[in-house]
């Protein structure tokens, strides 16, 4: 077989024009019509790059020299931005984020979806675009006989202690200094993943920002926490408006955060949060969206895409712990809400009962077999709400959709490529995406969440 022939070596120096970012943050520009994927190169500028590494379809180069800066190029404001990897934009003005997530949005619905007369709106932006994460959760080590606290370094796990983080609740931080402080204080081990010695794996902060309540969780890799009480004691008396301390056993050697035991050590079992007119009660293991502040702005939108009348019945598939559905529920006739985790159908029930909400079922399972039960049953929903994971939505699922023809379908997605595959799909099953509405949920970070309406052509 011959070789292809690349455009460039490896090791050789170019100089390339950025043309779009990647929907990791990453710059990229064409070698005749080959792509190198380039860290930190913004569209519009100019650079000379080393290429690293080439791949048949693409490769990957560092920036050596800007020649000509992005006029949205900014100071990161972060000062361990390079090293931790928590945030991929932050060299990018907030202005320019928007402009490069709405971009990013329209190129897919056109390459992927080819989806036509479509209107994509400007993305709904934070008008302050920092400090608007609810929850924090990071990894415990040592260094110097103190605890310390952070992400790790990219692809290592070495933790960057970290004092604060900007996308972060400043509660949250306080939390962390704090919980550093007191453990390392009272001789408080963290656990070592090489020996799989020690106690304290991770600490996660919930701060509720409309209740102002705190939640501290504790990872142990031991039952016992050593000197429990005083521990305790004091993160009672230095934390403001704290809840709730629990601690989770996690006994395994494994990167996965939570084991399965979890006690409240102090207080009580949840916190609650608001999100619109609707309450929560958040336990350790609950998700609960991390900006809800811009939740409630998607949440909303997706309830002015449903345009209920009060004689609807909605199908809300991939509910969660029901956020979506109870948002629904307001304005609907009967809302039917399905999820595949049963703790967090445990949690949408009673979330319903807390608000005093009687006009939702919850079932525990996947949607794409769920769904075609009801359907079966003779359930048919005039509104369904689909939320999925990254993968977007089983063919299953989708199939059963085009069966049942709801008139319309608001499809929220956090990742666009299969949003556009999806509503390809829809598409050639008899309907017309009218409108699609990005959120910025995550500032700084590369993506994007997006609100679509869809509606039957044959109706
Ligand atoms: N709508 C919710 C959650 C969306 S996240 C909210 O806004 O809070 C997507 C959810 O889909 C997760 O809770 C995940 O557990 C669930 N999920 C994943 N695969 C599923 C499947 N096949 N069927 C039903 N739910 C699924």
């Amino acid at each position: 077989m011959a070789k292809v022939q690349l455009p460039v070596q490896k090791n050789q120096i170019i100089e390339v024009t950025f043309e779009d970012l990647t929907h990791d943050g990453n710059g990229v520009a064409k070698v005749d019509g080959y792509p190198l994927f380039i860290a930190n190169g913004l569209p519009g500028e100019r650079a000379k790059v080393k290429v690293t590494k080439l791949n048949k379809g693409y490769g990957f180069a560092k920036i050596l020299e800007i020649y000509e800066k992005s006029r949205y190029r900014v100071i990161p404001e972060c000062p361990i931005y390079e090293e931790c990897g928590g945030c991929q934009l932050q060299h990018l003005s907030y202005e320019g984020q928007l402009i490069a997530k709405e971009k990013q949005v329209s190129d897919v619905m056109q390459r992927i979806g080819k989806i036509e007369n479509v209107t994509i709106h400007p993305v709904l932006g934070m008008e302050s675009p920092w400090r608007y994460r609810n929850k924090s959760q990071v990894p415990i080590g040592e260094r110097e006989g103190g605890l310390i606290g952070g992400f790790y370094r990219q692809r290592t796990h070495d933790i960057i202690d970290m004092k604060e983080c900007l996308i972060q609740v400043e509660e949250n931080d306080h939390v962390l200094k704090k919980v550093k402080e007191i453990c390392g204080k009272y001789g408080i081990k963290p656990y070592d993943e090489k020996s799989h010695k020690g106690v304290l794996r991770h600490v996660m902060a919930r701060y509720g920002k409309i209740s102002g309540e705190t939640m501290i969780v504790l990872i142990t890799k031991t039952a016992e926490l050593p000197n429990r009480k005083k521990i305790i004691a004091e993160l009672v008396a230095t934390i403001p408006n704290l809840k709730s301390i629990v601690q989770n056993v996690n006994s395994k050697r494994t990167n996965v955060i939570f084991g399965n035991e979890t006690k409240v050590l102090w207080g009580r079992e949840t916190i609650t949060d608001s999100i619109g007119e609707i309450q929560f009660a958040i336990s350790a293991r609950s998700f609960y969206q991390v900006n809800p502040e811009q939740t409630k702005v998607l949440y909303e939108k997706a309830l002015e895409y449903a345009g209920l009348t009060g004689a609807e019945t909605v199908i809300d598939a991939y509910c969660g712990i029901g956020t979506i559905s109870l948002f629904l529920a307001q304005k609907a006739k009967k809302v039917y809400g399905v999820e595949i985790i049963p703790e967090a159908i445990d949690d949408a029930r009673r979330n319903a009962q807390l608000n005093g909400v009687e006009n939702v079922e919850f079932a525990v399972g996947e949607a794409e077999k769920i769904i075609p039960n009801w359907y079966k049953q003779g359930i048919e929903a005039d509104v369904l709400v689909v939320d999925p994971p990254r993968k977007g939505c089983d063919q299953a699922l989708l199939d059963t959709i085009m069966q049942m023809k709801p008139k319309k379908v608001v499809y929220v997605s956090c990742n666009p490529a299969t949003l556009a595959r999806d509503l390809r799909i829809l598409e050639d099953g008899g309907y017309q995406t009218l409108e699609v509405q990005p959120v910025d949920m995550f500032p700084m970070t590369a993506h994007v969440e997006c609100c679509s309406l869809l509606v039957r052509t044959d109706k």
